[in-house]
């Protein structure tokens, strides 16, 4: 098994964590990465493992079907979690990160790992009779989406995404906004940008007539729910924002003494606090229209943008049709999809499905067979979702408690019940694999 080598496409978070378990595991890696030589319209850096939109991997709380991913990944010997908790920003529950040292830390230790060469160029094919993870992410090159659906006999499908513009933290004006987590006054990871009645409603009355970035012909403009871009969510009604992203339960405005009609957060995008990035406004207003229509919310009256939002297109394959259970494409024992080409949504999400690309493919090179978790862990949730064959009509999703398997628990007990469930669950697995340390 240690003289095959096993060939990643992507160094993003699933490609890397793929990369590096391999490597970890005793079996040299080709890390194909085409940027800086060729890049992606959302990338910026040639870092490895590059986070293109918000900086925060969300909660970690095992009480949370976010913290369950968490708290799998970390038995996992996840990278991207190690990494990311060494270098996050406080962001209160959310763990989030300094994007550029995270990329970079991640850089660094797959550089330097002896088993891993990097080659900084497109893959556009794949070889046969060398296993292979695809792991090139929502924005793969057309070349090898072109082959990847020819292979698979299947279209490949898009939708749009959106990323939120950040913003230079010394241009938010101060005596338009204060620093608080919802119900947490004293906190500082938040900076809040309060509305009043008046404002709220031109502001949303800007944002229903703006001016939008046009679709590309090739692309067509299905969004993800959980991404709405800030207009649609306008153009879904009048009450929509203060009730979605701009929503002010649990703040009190020092400057007023009451409850904001409406309100927009800022979180930090780094370490050092001096950018903030826009959270929930996603958004395909021009530029233009972004100045124009956000100078309306009055801390961000002189707003400096740093990055403004943007949208992109968003790969992903119609797995429950393509995939075995073990990730593979049907037909192709060798080849292994991981990452949001599976469908699933977000970073640990995808990071999880590198890794279990990683454990099928060194279980197949060493003729076992590979069983993934059981449907009651968040890993084994996300794989049983991607992999159903009843699915008529394939969405990406997030982690949810949702897609795991139902628990017959009073409700005040549930958390507790399915935490307990899922640590039995995962940890059996595990062992199967002889993973866990
Ligand atoms: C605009 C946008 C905003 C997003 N915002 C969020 C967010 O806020 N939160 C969240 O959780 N998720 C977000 N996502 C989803 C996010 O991209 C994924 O969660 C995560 O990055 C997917 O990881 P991945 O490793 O599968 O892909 P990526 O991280 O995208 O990595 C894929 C890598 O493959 C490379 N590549 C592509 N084609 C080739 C090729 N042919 N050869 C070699 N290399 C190639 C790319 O350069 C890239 O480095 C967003 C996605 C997009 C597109």
């Amino acid at each position: 098994m240690k003289e095959t080598r096993v060939s990643v496409a992507g160094g993003g978070l699933a490609g890397v964590e793929a990369a590096y378990c391999l490597a970890q595991s005793g079996v040299p890696v080709n890390l194909f990465e085409m940027r800086p030589v060729k890049s992606t319209p959302a990338h910026r850096t040639s870092l490895l493992g590059e986070l293109v939109c918000s900086n925060s991997l969300k909660g970690t709380d095992p009480l949370t079907a976010h913290g369950l991913l968490k708290k799998e990944l970390a038995r996992l010997g996840s990278i991207v979690l190690k990494t990311a908790q060494e270098t996050r920003v406080p962001a209160g529950k959310a763990l989030a990160v300094d994007r550029d040292a995270f990329g970079q830390a991640l850089t660094d230790i797959v550089q330097s790992h002896p088993l891993i060469e990097i080659h900084r160029k497109e893959f556009t094919c794949i070889e046969p009779g060398i296993p292979t993870i695809i792991a090139t992410g929502p924005l793969t090159s057309d070349k090898l989406t072109s082959f990847l659906a020819d292979m698979t006999g299947t279209d490949r499908l898009s939708f749009y995404d959106a990323i939120s513009p950040i913003i230079d933290a010394e241009s938010v004006d101060m005596n338009h906004a204060f620093f608080g987590s919802r119900w947490e006054i004293e906190s500082t990871d938040y900076l809040n940008c309060p509305l009043d009645k008046d404002r709220y409603y031109a502001f949303v009355e800007e944002l229903i007539k703006s001016d939008r970035v046009n679709p590309r012909s090739f692309e067509d403009t299905r969004f993800f729910d959980a991404c709405l871009p800030v207009e649609v969510i306008a153009l879904r009604g009048r009450d929509s924002l203060r009730f979605g992203p701009m929503r002010p339960v649990g703040f009190t405005d020092p400057l007023t003494g009451s409850r904001p009609y409406a309100l927009l957060q800022l979180r930090r995008e780094n370490l050092k606090g001096n950018a903030y990035n826009l959270v929930g406004f996603q958004t395909r207003l021009t530029y233009t229209e972004q100045k124009r229509i956000f100078c309306m919310i009055p801390a961000l009256a002189g707003a400096e943008y740093l990055r403004f939002g943007s949208i992109h297109r968003n790969t992903f394959f119609d797995s429950p049709k393509v995939l075995n259970k073990d990730l593979s494409i049907k037909g192709f024992p060798l080849v292994f999809l991981a990452g949001q080409v599976t469908g699933v949504e977000g970073y640990m999400e995808s990071a999880a499905m590198g890794i279990v690309a990683a454990l099928a493919a060194l279980a197949k090179m060493s003729g076992r067979v590979f069983s993934p978790p059981g449907p009651d862990t968040a890993t084994g949730a996300l794989i049983s979702y991607i992999t159903d064959e009843h699915t008529t009509k394939f969405q990406p999703m997030n982690i949810n408690f949702g897609i795991m398997e139902p628990l017959d628990a009073p409700k005040k007990l549930r958390q507790q019940a399915r935490l307990e469930k899922e640590s039995l669950s995962f940890e059996t697995w595990l062992k199967s694999f002889d993973v866990s340390s």
